[in-house]
């Protein structure tokens, strides 16, 4: 039997567990900033690091967050949350135990809609609860032991739970990226998974196609991109469909992808919640959300993802495809919306964003939140080249410009020498000449040598070293020729 026929005898069951650092200014229980790369060990307070005789006193801002998100899920949020101990012994952990909620999370049921090979599916959310994060441990700045860094610890996150409803590596990163997308709309994270802002650990289990029960699953934990996700899940898939065409059984343990091989590695046995020991946090009251307060988070939900992009097929003209591009994240999403108020021509807008200024975006490896180009920089180009005072070539090379240093648009058409000549009165005298320079080209084009004519616009465009406009260009010299 081929790989591929055994295969597709089997279908893959994915959960995902998606932990979403939430960007409020101070930690969750305390009062402690939340700034990722700063000097190690320089902001864990004495709660975040649960000395004796603290108590911890929760963030609003860290509450809201999570309101927010579950409205945006269309989830029942909870009007008394419990937050719970999780007790563990690991050197990051100083305290032993982990503030996190187990029976009555904040945000309960909900769903979101993904696409995947042009299929909409409904993915259901189990539940979303508030946590602290961990420290972190740093096992490559000394040879022998490791380093304890805990800036982090404390540092509140929202743990997304998702329904085993994803079927295939693919649907899982889709999924993945909604989720990206609603906190980074909704403005609760950055995002950043290359930072942990956004890391996730992926269940996967296999089951015989057309069975209607779950197969035993494994847990890959700690994954921090889009790319390793499918790269983890696809190996995971296919090292559990080996084992299980040997007629073996699947360990239910947890599993660490390692991204230089692209393989997982078992790293223990599969820890339950009993393991935990969890009880409700004795130094926090059951929390008291009221039915008013979510109302008015939810109707100030800002703009989602979805909304934007039928609103950008509406308003601006664009085609879905485009639409989604555009809205593949907060900071595109309002980049091309700062250029569609202020331009002239939206089209030409969409195309130069898509095209060129992306490519450049890609080519230094950058976000457009990091853009050397300003949304202002960009409109002063679209209008030039509207209004035609540049080419499109000359617009491609003041972009190119407009990266590298540190200029106006205005300044590097004038000091390219880029602009475009395309008063017809001066390109009208500019072929005069050309053509009273050339006579024997002239008689064997009115001889009917036609193809003459490409040389007659070479000329007149060597004669502008190439500004002139090749619309006007074209019509005028027609005119002139066929006199
Ligand atoms: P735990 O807390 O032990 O990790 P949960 O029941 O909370 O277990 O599930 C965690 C995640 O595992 C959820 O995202 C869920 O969808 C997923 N999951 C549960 N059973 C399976 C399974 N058989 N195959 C794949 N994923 C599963
Ligand atoms: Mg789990």
């Amino acid at each position: 039997m081929s790989e591929k026929t055994e295969y597709s005898d089997w279908e893959p069951v994915i959960g995902l567990e998606i932990h979403v650092q939430l960007s409020t200014e101070s930690k969750i229980f305390s009062n402690a900033p939340t700034k990722f790369g700063i000097e190690q060990n320089s902001q864990a307070s004495i709660i975040d690091l649960g000395l004796p005789g603290v108590l911890p006193v929760l963030n609003k801002k860290a509450i809201e967050m999570a309101v927010k998100f579950g409205c945006s899920i269309n989830a029942e949020i909870s009007n008394t949350a419990i937050f719970a101990r999780k007790n563990y012994f690991y050197p990051d952990l100083p305290k032993g135990y982990q503030i996190s909620q187990l029976d009555d999370p904040i945000v309960g049921q909900g769903s979101v809609e993904i696409e995947c090979n042009e299929e909409k599916k409904l993915i259901g959310i189990t539940r979303a609860h508030l946590e602290e994060d961990a420290g972190k441990s740093i096992h490559d700045k000394y040879d022998s032991s490791s380093a304890i860094d805990l800036n982090r610890a404390g540092t509140p996150l929202l743990e997304i739970v998702s329904e085993p409803d994803l079927r295939s590596a693919k649907e899982a990163v889709a999924y993945l990226k909604k989720i990206h997308s609603i906190v980074t709309f909704l403005d609760i994270s950055d995002g950043d998974m290359s930072q942990g802002s956004l890391r996730c650990d992926a269940n996967v289990s296999i089951r015989k196609k057309g069975e209607s029960e779950f197969g035993f699953r494994t847990e890959i934990k700690n994954i921090n991109s889009f790319k390793f996700v499918e790269k983890a899940i696809n190996f995971e898939i296919l090292r559990q469909i080996k084992i299980k065409n040997l007629n073996n059984e699947i360990e239910q343990e947890t599993r660490l992808y390692d991204s230089q091989k692209n393989e997982t590695r078992s790293m223990r046995s599969k820890e339950h919640a009993n393991d935990y020991r969890y009880f409700p946090e004795p130094d926090l009251i059951p929390l008291q959300i009221s039915n008013e307060y979510i109302e008015n988070i939810r109707k100030s939900l800002p703009e989602l993802p979805e909304q934007k992009i039928s609103r950008f097929c509406s308003e601006y003209g664009l085609s879905i495809y485009e639409s989604e591009i555009l809205n593949s994240s907060k900071g595109m999403s309002n980049f091309f919306e700062k250029v569609a108020i202020s331009v002239k021509d939206v089209k030409t807008a969409v195309k130069w964003i898509l095209g060129d200024f992306s490519a450049i975006l890609n080519k230094n490896n950058c976000l457009v939140e990091d853009s050397l180009i300003s949304s202002s920089d960009l409109i002063d180009l679209l209008n030039c080249l509207y209004e035609n005072k540049i080419s499109g070539p000359a617009a491609k090379k003041v972009l190119e410009i407009l990266w590298n240093e540190d200029l106006k648009v205005e300044e590097i058409i004038e000091k390219e020498n880029l602009k475009q000549i395309s008063n017809e009165d001066d390109i009208s005298r500019i072929i005069s000449e050309v053509i009273s320079k050339n006579p024997k080209q002239l008689e064997q084009f009115k001889q009917g040598k036609e193809k003459l004519f490409g040389f007659f616009v070479g000329q007149v465009m060597k004669t502008t070293e190439g500004s002139a406009d090749p619309k006007v260009v074209n019509k005028i010299l027609k005119e002139k020729l066929n006199q």
